[in-house]
C-alpha cells in the first residue's frame, strides 16, 4: 500500500541553502548526502532516521507509512 506516499523530497543544505529535489529510496534509509553545491556532507540530525527526515521537505517513505497507519 503506497497510496499517498511521496517518493521525492527537496533536500536543503544547512550550510549554503542550496535545494535539490531527490528521489527517495523505498528500501533503505539514506544517511549520508553530499550537497551538490558546496560539498557539505549531511548526516541525520538527532532523533531523525535519514537525511530526508532531517533536511527534506517530505519525510522518508517509511516514516510516511508509519504516519499513515497511525491508529
Ligand atoms: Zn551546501
Amino acid at each position: 500500500m503506497t497510496k499517498g506516499i511521496k517518493l521525492a523530497s527537496t533536500v536543503r543544505c544547512p550550510e549554503c541553502g542550496f535545494q535539490s529535489k531527490e528521489q527517495m529510496p523505498t528500501d533503505f534509509c539514506l544517511i549520508r548526502y553530499e550537497c551538490k553545491l558546496c560539498g557539505h556532507i549531511m548526516i541525520p540530525t538527532e532523533g531523525k532516521c535519514c537525511i530526508f527526515c532531517s533536511f527534506g521537505d517530505v519525510p522518508c517513505p517509511s516514516v510516511q507509512k508509519a504516519l499513515s497507519v497511525d491508529s
